[in-house]
Parts: structure tokens; sequence; C-alpha cells
């Protein structure tokens, strides 16, 4: 619930004002509250100067938890086909980081089977201690399995954050362990930061349609949960000396029976250089005009041994497939050099391209908003600009 402290209060306004479901007004110069509109958003108790509202601690105690009960930052590390997914590595990164900035350790959660051997790789890539369930009938994944141990794991250990890939496993069984867990969960989060006076996690997304990034808290219910993409954080370089404690724990029975049974999988062949692992990505836009312009797209990824990618504007128009596509409904991409041709640098395309550590953009409008975002930007039309680029690097190369 939210409450106004009187003594504090000065009838400033800033709280009415700051409210976008017309719940407070100030009466007699103190805000009233209508209890009935509160949503509990929270926006009031930042706004308010004199620290006058307060909501966490009502709320909190509403929900039977105490904050203070959870401590520590859990990573749910991915092991699949025999290593472990890049995206495990690129969490305790930035695990390593919320950890220290709270002054607690990291954990990494492994489950499978013949999994052992990979945990002292996590602990070199930023774990404290790893705790490893390893188990002949975890050998595939089944997202009721897995949930049971996570959330029975983070039951009796109590950890305050727990992060997770937003891959095809992340996203089937997370949000099972978060409704197990009776918590909070954001998913494909961007950014991820602490605030330390209240230890809440700020998370980051993008939000409405990708027309806005929002950070979102989850102040009353713990652990606290956030999936991110493959590609948007960075992972440490691994270190052989670290030192860290690797913990074995043996899943009961109940925790292993499933109603699932896994009759066969099969891997997906890839073609050509996969998009979210290329150093180089060659991106089309609508601003290429037509599904013949794309040969000069495909002739300069060639040369450059690059992923080839599209806008969504490209891939509903069926120039290039959908699997292609960049941005908020598409891969994300963290190349070492991503060239736009033709792409207006809309905030659903952008949020899958922030992790590249170079982005040229070519467009011939000088307004675009791709070019804000660009280290260089070429404004000219793409089908006098790319035969140049391509006839530049033939000639550089003697091809
Ligand atoms: C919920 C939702 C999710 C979405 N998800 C994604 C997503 O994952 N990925 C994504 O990409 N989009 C996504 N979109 C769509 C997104 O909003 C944009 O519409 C899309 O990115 C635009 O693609 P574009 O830049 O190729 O096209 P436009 O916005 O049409 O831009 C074309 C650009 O090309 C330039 N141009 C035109 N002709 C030439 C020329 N001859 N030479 C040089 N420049 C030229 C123009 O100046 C213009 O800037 C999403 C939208 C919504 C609502």
């Amino acid at each position: 619930m939210l409450t106004v402290d009187l003594e504090k209060c000065i009838g400033c306004g800033e709280c009415e004002d700051a409210c976008s479901f017309g719940a407070i007004e100030v009466k007699e110069d103190k805000a009233v509250v209508d209890l009935d509109k509160c949503t509990m958003c929270g926006t009031c108790v930042d706004t308010c100067p004199e620290g006058a509202l307060e909501l966490a601690k009502q709320e909190s105690e509403a929900s039977g938890i105490n904050p203070d009960e959870w401590r520590g930052v859990w990573v749910t590390a991915e092991y699949r086909f025999g290593h472990t997914a890049p995206v495990t590595f690129e969490l305790l990164g930035k695990g390593r980081e919320l950890a220290n900035d709270l002054s607690v350790p990291l954990t990494a959660v492994l489950i499978g089977s013949g999994v052992r051997q990979h945990a002292q790789e996590l602990v070199e890539r930023g774990a404290d201690r790893v705790l490893v369930v390893d188990h002949p009938e975890l050998e595939q994944f089944r997202d009721d399995v897995f949930a049971r141990i996570v959330s029975g794991l983070a039951r009796r250990e109590k950890p305050e954050i727990i992060l997770a890939g937003a891959t095809a496993m992340g996203r089937s069984y997370i949000p099972q362990v978060a409704t197990m867990l009776e918590t909070g969960l954001t998913a494909d989060c961007t950014e991820l930061e602490v605030r330390k006076e209240d230890r809440s996690l700020l998370q980051t997304r993008p939000a409405f349609g990708g027309n806005l990034l929002a950070t979102i808290v989850c102040p009353n219910h713990r652990p606290q949960m956030s999936t991110v993409r493959p590609h948007v954080l960075k992972a440490l370089e691994p270190d052989a000396s670290r030192q860290g404690e690797i913990v074995e724990i043996t899943p009961t029975d109940e925790e292993l029976s499933s109603r699932l049974k896994i009759v066969e999988s099969v891997m997906e062949k890839a073609e050509g250089p996969g998009l979210a692992d290329s150093d180089i990505v060659v991106a089309a836009g609508r601003g290429m005009e037509s599904e013949k312009n794309m040969a000069l797209i495909h002739e300069l990824a060639e040369l450059l041994e690059a992923g080839v990618g599209a806008s969504r504007a490209v891939t509903d128009a069926e120039w290039l497939p959908h699997r292609t596509q960049i941005g908020q409904t598409g891969v994300t991409v963290s190349p070492k050099l991503y060239m736009g041709f033709g792409i207006s640098g809309a905030i659903q395309h952008v949020v899958g391209i922030q992790g590249a550590d170079m982005i040229v953009a070519v467009n011939k409008d000088p307004e675009a908003p791709i070019f804000d975002l660009a280290t260089y930007g070429i404004v000219g039309d793409v089908k006098t600009i790319l035969p140049l680029l391509i006839k530049k690097i033939k000639k550089e190369r003697g091809v």
C-alpha cells in the first residue's frame, strides 16, 4: 500500500502531476491517495522531493517476503550439445559486476548429464561458486524438470537475483521458475544494474513496441529475475587462476519426474556464417529498393566473409529470409563491424545492433536516425555507394 507521511508532505503537487492514474490529489496542502486508483507503480515515490511517500516496505510485508533474507546473484548456465552456451559467459560477466556492487558471491547453476567437468570453466569466467546438478536423467532438456530443480534450489538458498539467457531453453523454463517462486520476471533485458540503496535490480528493456526503453524493478518479491538475449552483454576473458567452490547437488526423484518424453532431437543445419556469431554484419534495409539489389549485399558480404542481416521491412518484403532479421523481434548481433544500407534506424532495429563495436550507415537522408548511432555515416544512394565499395575492396585485394 502507498502511504503518505503527513509530517514530511509539503503539498507541492509533484506526485499529483507524476501520477498517470489520477490516484493522488493535493487537498489542504497534503497529498491524498485514492487506493482504488493506485496501481502501486512507485512513480510518485521517486518523484517526491521530501521522501514523504512510501511503498515498498508495506508491500513486502503484504507479500510475506523479507528481501533482507535473500542474498547473492545467480546465473543459470546453459549447457547443450557438448558445450556451455556463450550466453552463460556473458551473463557471468554482468553477474560478476552486480555481485561486486552488492558485495555478495556470484553463483552459477549448472544442470545436465556429464556437466561436472565444465564447472571450473564457469569459475574461470567469474563465478565464485557453482551448484552442479549432474544426473543421467538430465541428458535431455525438459523444462518442467529444470524449472523444479532451479526453483527448489532457489527456495533453499534464497538468492536475491537470478539471471538467465533469453534463448529457446531459457524462454521455455525460466518463466516457470518465476511462477513457482511467485516472483516477477523481466524478459529480454538490454541493460542491468543495481541500485545500491535498496539492492533493487534495475532491469531495462524495450517496451511499448520498442518505442521506449523501460526500467523495471521488482521491489516486493524475491528473487529478482531477468533474461537477457545472447550477444547483448560482454563476457569476461577466462582467468585460469580464479578459484571457486564447486558444490554437487543430487536431484530428488520428484524433481526428475516429468510428463515429457523427448522422442528425438534434430539439429537445424545452418547455411553460411551464423548471423549472431559473425564478426562483420552487412545489413539491408528498405532503402535497397528491390529484391534484385540484394545481389549487391550478398556480394559485399561474401567479400568480407560477413553475415547477411536485414531490417523487418526487408524480411516482410521477402527480399531476405526471416532468420536474417535483426532487432527486437529478430536476432541480436554484436559484431566488430555492422554496416547498414538503406536502414532508417528505427528503435526496434537499433536494439539489435547496440553491441556492435563499429557501426557504418549508408542512407540518402542526412537526418536518418541511424546516423545518431553510427560511428561513420555516408550520405548517399546505396546503389552508388555499394558498387563503389565493392570495387574498392576488390581492387585492394587484387580480386
Ligand atoms: C513490435 C514491433 C517490432 C519490430 N521489430 C523489428 C525488428 O526486430 N527489426 C526491425 O528491423 N524492425 C522491426 N520493426 C519495424 C521497425 O519499426 C521499422 O519499421 C523497420 O526497422 C524499418 O526498416 P527500414 O529501416 O529498412 O525501413 P524504413 O524505415 O522505411 O527506412 C528506409 C531508409 O532507407 C533510406 N533510403 C531510401 N532509399 C535509399 C537509397 N536509394 N539509398 C540510401 N538510402 C535510402 C531512407 O532514407 C530511410 O531512412 C518492428 C516494429 C514493431 C512495431
